[in-house]
Parts: structure tokens; C-alpha cells; sequence
């Protein structure tokens, strides 16, 4: 099927495929609640899809944060929030900025109803409602390339160099389309050995492991890759390192967690425009829903489905006679239908 040979398409079906099926491989008797997210990471590294393998216990306390993410000044706020009422000053460690910036936090995590707060004289102490718990077990990267050429491999053989030397992720793959060749051609490539990689079949979601990934250390400290040589083999210039220590990975690790929870994959449809009257979600396999432009007569990408899209046409008002303004017409239901199935995955919300 056309429609999964762009990128965008087979990254969505990896998408549904890993929340299906993963882990790859034998996973009998494993109990591994997972959620899957697209497009996050960090500035300097953005990864096509996330797995997040999750404490199933953990991720149902997690909810009791709400839907939204925490980020890592919240994170510091109700991870540290002590069980007795406590001067925010003397709970919380030094956060290493202006200490106004924690009461902002204090406020916000108030007003979202996950921390207690009550004035003493000037000052203000705090409570926890809950501890937060330790719902994250790993995080794993996968690169979506369905048709790895040579030249897409060394672009990506690059990325995933990086990957392995900051070792943020507990594993990184490619995804990659299955062909019919007895040794997948992938593995000729000129990959890191650390990196797994997956043959996957996006029509009718199967896939086969065709190359086992390493763990990487996620609690030693690894490098960041700045810049390397451009020349060659005969280029004997240095590459350029930073540090990444433990603790920088483990809060940038939950910073990206907590987007991937907040997120989710489907989110996709945020970034569309869903209120053109070509749009239409279809669903190869009953549960995904793929978007579909009629214009187009394919799946389209996230960046052809914009605004500037010259086949763009706006969804008639009559479309949203019924319950309009309120309940919105076939563009407001697409996204509605798609936060009620991200919801879902994240059991208590
Ligand atoms: S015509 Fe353009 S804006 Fe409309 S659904 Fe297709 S790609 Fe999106």
C-alpha cells in the first residue's frame, strides 16, 4: 500500500505496531504496560517514535497527576514535596535558579490540585497529596526509515552513533519495511551494532526482529557528539564532546516521559488541519486511524496538511449545523475521537 511508503505513514503504523505488540520477541508472562509517543527527545536530538516500557502499578498512580505533563520545574516540586507541612524553602533541595521561579511552580501545581499549600504568616509551606511514583522502567528510540538506502543509512548511521554515545535511551532501533530478501538489507548497512533493528510489515502490521539491540547505559555518563570530522577518512580534525552525566539524563529521560504521556502518538492530528473538508481519518485495521486526504488520494504528511496546503478547503458551516458551536462539526469529532483513544491508553484518567 502506497500510503505507508512516506515516511509519516509508516511511522504512524510503527506506531500502532509497537503499541500492540511490544516488547519484540519472546515476552511470555511479561507484564510491561506500554505507551507510545512521536516526535519527541530533546533540542539537539529529536526521535521518530518513543516506547515508553512502564511499571503498570506506577503508571496508574501517575494519572492521579492528571493528563498534562509535568515539566521539570513542577517535577521538582511534587517529587520533593514532603507528607508533613513543611516552609517550601526547607523541603525542596536548592533548585539551582531564583527561588521565585519554585513559588510560580508551587502555584501551578496548586491550582492543578496535585500539591497542598497554606500561608504561615509570610511564609508558604506545602504538602505532597501523593508521592510520585516510579512509573518509567525504560525508554526506547526508534528511527522510522521504510526505505533505507545508502545514503539515508549514513544520515542515519550518524544519529544513532549519537544515541549510543549519550546512551539517553535504554535501547535505539530502526524500523525499517520488511522485504522478501533472505538477510534484510539494512544489515549491510554501515549501522552501530548497538542499535536494533526491526522489519516491520506496515499493511498488515507484523514484524520481525532482524537484529537484536545492546542495552545502553542510561545511569553512567555518556557524550554528547557536537561535531565531527566532514572530510573523510583522510579528516584528522577532532570531534567535538560535551559530558552528560547521570543526572541530567535521568531528568531529561521524565521530562521526555512526561510529554510522551501527555502526548501520545495521535496527537498528529494537532499539527493537521482536520477541519478541511478533504480530511478524513481511515482505519486500515479497525482501531488505527490513519489520516487520509481525499485530494491527495493517499495518506497525507503532517507538513503537506497545513494551512499553506493550496488544496486546502475549510469544512462548510452547514458541516457544523448540529450542536455548532458547541459540539463543532467533522474536524472538532476527529479530534475528538483521537483523545478519547490517546486517553485510554492511560489507565485511572
Ligand atoms: S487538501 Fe491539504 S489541507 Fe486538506 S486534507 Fe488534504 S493535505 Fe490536508
Amino acid at each position: 500500500m502506497d500510503a505507508y511508503t512516506a515516511e509519516f505513514g509508516f511511522e504512524l503504523r510503527t506506531c500502532r505496531w509497537a503499541e500492540r505488540e511490544w516488547p519484540p520477541g519472546e515476552t511470555d508472562g511479561v507484564d510491561t504496560a506500554v505507551l507510545v509517543a512521536r516526535q519527541l527527545g530533546t533540542t539537539r536530538r529529536r526521535w521518530d517514535t518513543i516506547v515508553l516500557e512502564c511499571d503498570s502499578e506506577g503508571l496508574r498512580r501517575r494519572a492521579r497527576f492528571g493528563p498534562d505533563r509535568l515539566d521539570s520545574d513542577l517535577l521538582h516540586v511534587v517529587r520533593n514535596a514532603p507528607d508533613e507541612w513543611c516552609y517550601y524553602r526547607d523541603a525542596l533541595p536548592d533548585p539551582g535558579y531564583p527561588w521565585r521561579y519554585v513559588r510560580e511552580s508551587i502555584h501551578e501545581a496548586a491550582d492543578r490540585g496535585i500539591l497542598e499549600t497554606r500561608k504561615s504568616g509570610n511564609r508558604i509551606e506545602i504538602r505532597r497529596k501523593w508521592a510520585y511514583p516510579d512509573w518509567l522502567e525504560r525508554l526506547v528510540a526508534i528511527e522510522n526509515k521504510p526505505d533505507l538506502d545508502a545514503s539515508a543509512a549514513r544520515a542515519l548511521g550518524s544519529q544513532l552513533e549519537y544515541d549510543v554515545a549519550v546512551g539517553l535511551a535504554d535501547e535505539a532501533w530502526v524500523a525499517t519495511r520488511r522485504t522478501d530478501d533472505p538477510v534484510e538489507p539494512v544489515l549491510f548497512e554501515d549501522l552501530p551494532v548497538e542499535a536494533g533493528v526491526l522489519a516491520l510489515e506496515p499493511d498488515d502490521l507484523t514484524a520481525e526482529v532482524a537484529w537484536y539491540p545492546r542495552s545502553l547505559p542510561v545511569t553512567e555518563p555518556g557524550t554528547r557528539i557536537l561535531e565531527r570530522p566532514e572530510g573523510g577518512k583522510r579528516d584528522g580534525s577532532a570531534a567535538r564532546f560535551e559530558y552528560a552525566g547521570p543526572d541530567w539524563k535521568a531528568d531529561k529521560r521524565l521530562a521526555i516521559a512526561e510529554r510522551a504521556y501527555e502526548r501520545g502518538w495521535r496527537s498528529f492530528v494537532e499539527t493537521m488541519r482536520p477541519d478541511c473538508r478533504r480530511f478524513e481519518l481511515r482505519a486500515p485495521d479497525g482501531p488505527q486511524a490513519l489520516p487520509y486526504c481525499t485530494a491527495k488520494g493517499r495518506c497525507q504528511t503532517a507538513a503537506e496538511c497545513a494551512g499553506s496546503c493550496s488544496e486546502f478547503e475549510p469544512e462548510p458551516p452547514a458541516w457544523r449545523t448540529r450542536g455548532w458551536p458547541i459540539e463543532g462539526g467533522p474536524g472538532k469529532r476527529v479530534q475528538r475521537i483521537l483523545a478519547e483513544r490517546r486517553r485510554r491508553r492511560r489507565p485511572e484518567l
